[in-house]
């Protein structure tokens, strides 16, 4: 070691052992030859890694020195030397050799750089080179490659998750298998883009970069959320994301985002929601017709207590007037004196069959049944008959009719249902007229005649008058007027089955006008015998 940095001889003595001390304690082997190629200065771990032989000639230091290619077999030629290469002007930065010699017998593959020394104007006047083992470096390195290796085959194959790199704005870095076969991109296709227009819309990409930069500002993690993306074939995948943050060598971040398909759960959850939504509003409309069902049988119990009562109405004088008869009968009393009796007992029989029927009238248009009639009618003629036989009735109630009419007024009806819709206007108008003039007008052009009854009475309020209609409905009390609150409704029913229409305009307190419109040819007929039926539940 006697020659180590003795050249050295510029700097004064104390500076020389102190960087000669200082060369000698690196790690790094140092070897420096003059322009002539000789060995003039080394320091320990030169000495100890490969030996000195300074009287070797640089032609043969491949030789001298053992130094080999990295293959460990091929001897490294001279012209590729670091040293040789710096005495050529040269600078040679991290190569890497092998040296096998008598000091190294087991060899090392060492890290080589080499620079020239310049002199004046630059021209060469040695080389230095500098060289370290690199056995530990390159075992560190290659356990570091197989992590890497490793770790890249398990992000790689991972199966069933997704996994996405992605550097500060948004742009893919890396791209599993999982994540080709999810996506359907190929980590080709998409590495170095955004997601944006492939599988996310532009405010989903922006809520993706904020996403990112929320996770390097915080340090935390984000997720798992959901998060709806667009296949390459576009159709919609829903996957269960979380993303985190990892730090980068320049210190920046960087992303991982790992996905998880939810799609068949979505599609599940949004069938359970649907179903979930049917049967709510099954269970609504259950509710609905459980009202409308009980709303039913209560109108009906309603109507059988009406009914019942107004069966009652005239049967109880009728008993009477026939009680009151059967005692004159015996008592043997005369024609005269019996008389008024029968005729009471006759009117209240008959209001007695017009309730009947009406019932029956009931359950057969609620059936289906209501079979029309249908013949020439003359509805003046008609109208006239009804208002005639309303002539003692309208006088009690103090209600003149007025009709005039006096031309014939021809259709196609069912003359004895017509009958009855005319007979339940009048007797309403009657009955509900406060002892006013009732008006009936009729009107015909070519194919429609107009039946219009007006009284001056009690009036129907307006959220009543949709509803008279209807069975069963009533817009008054059952103690002011007796009633089933059925004849509008067969009016109706008989109207709507000619094929008319039925209407009505009140002001409480002033009163109501009735307009029914109807067809007056109604063609063809059933040639067997003239009847239309109407089909159930109408
Ligand atoms: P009812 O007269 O037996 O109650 P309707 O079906 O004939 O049954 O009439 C239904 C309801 O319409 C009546 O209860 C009454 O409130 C109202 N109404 C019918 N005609 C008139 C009218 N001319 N004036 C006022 N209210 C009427």
């Amino acid at each position: 070691m006697k020659h180590a940095f003795s050249g050295i001889h510029d700097l004064n003595a104390e500076a020389g052992l102190l960087l000669r001390g200082a060369l000698d304690v690196l790690d790094e082997a140092i070897i420096v030859a003059d322009q002539a190629g000789r060995i003039v200065a080394w320091n320990k771990t030169a000495a100890r890694l490969v030996g000195l032989p300074v009287d070797a000639s640089p032609e043969v230091w491949n030789e001298a020195f053992g130094i080999f290619l990295p293959d460990e077999r091929t001897p490294c030629p001279t012209e590729s030397v670091p040293l040789w290469r710096a005495l050529q002007g040269d600078r040679v930065d991290d190569v890497e050799l092998y040296v096998k010699n008598p000091r190294t017998p087991q060899g090392i593959h060492v890290l080589v750089s080499a620079r020239p020394i310049l002199g004046e104007q630059g021209r060469v006047r040695g080389g230095v080179v500098i060289f370290q083992d690199a056995t530990v470096t390159r075992l560190a390195q290659a356990a570091l490659n197989h992590a890497e290796a490793r770790l890249r085959a398990i992000v790689i194959n991972t199966p069933n998750i997704a996994i996405e790199g992605y550097d500060a704005q948004g742009r893919v870095l890396y791209w599993n298998r999982a994540a080709e076969r999810l996506f359907g991109w190929s980590e080709d296709e998409v590495v170095g883009k955004t997601l944006d227009g492939m599988m996310l819309d532009t405010p989903s990409t922006q809520k993706f970069v904020e996403t990112l930069e929320e996770i390097a500002r915080t340090g935390r993690p984000n997720g798992p959320n959901e998060w709806s993306c667009r296949r390459k074939d576009g159709s919609e995948v829903w996957v269960y994301s979380t993303i985190f943050a990892i730090p980068t060598i320049a210190g920046a971040c960087e992303f991982v985002c790992m996905d998880v398909d939810v799609t068949p759960l979505k599609l599940a959850e949004d069938r359970i929601r649907e179903q979930a939504k049917r049967m709510e509003a099954q269970a609504i409309d259950n509710a609905n017709l459980f009202q409308e069902a009980l709303q039913a049988i209560s109108a009906r119990d309603d109507f059988l207590a009406v009914a019942s009562h107004e069966l009652r109405t005239p049967l109880t004088p009728l008993k009477l007037q026939l009680e009151r008869l059967v005692r004159d009968a015996r008592a043997g009393a005369s024609q005269e004196r019996m008389a008024p009796a029968l005729e009471v007992a006759h009117r209240q029989a008959g209001r007695l069959a017009a309730l009947i029927d009406r019932l029956l009238d009931v359950s057969r248009i609620t059936a289906g049944k209501l079979d029309l009639s249908l013949d020439e009618v003359d509805l003046c003629a008609l109208v006239q008959d009804v208002v005639t036989r309303f002539g003692r009735e309208a006088e009690e109630a103090g209600c003149p009719i007025s009709f005039h009419h006096d031309k014939p007024l021809w259709g196609t009806w069912d003359r004895l249902r017509l009958e009855q819709v005319v007979t339940n206007l009048l007797g309403n108008a009657i009955k509900y007229g406060r002892g006013k003039p009732i008006e009936l007008e009729l009107e015909a052009d070519d194919g429609t005649a107009r039946l219009t009854v007006r009284d001056q009475g009690v009036g129907i309020a307006p959220e009543d008058q949709g509803k008279i209609f209807e069975r069963f409905e009533r817009a008054v009390s059952n103690q002011s007027f007796g009633g089933l609150g059925l004849g509008l409704w067969i009016v109706r029913q008989i109207v709507e089955t000619h094929g008319g229409t039925v209407r009505v305009e009140s002001t409480p307190g002033v009163g109501s006008t009735f307009c029914v419109e109807l067809p007056r040819w109604r063609m063809p007929l059933d040639e067997s015998h003239g009847t239309i039926s109407i089909p159930p539940g109408t």
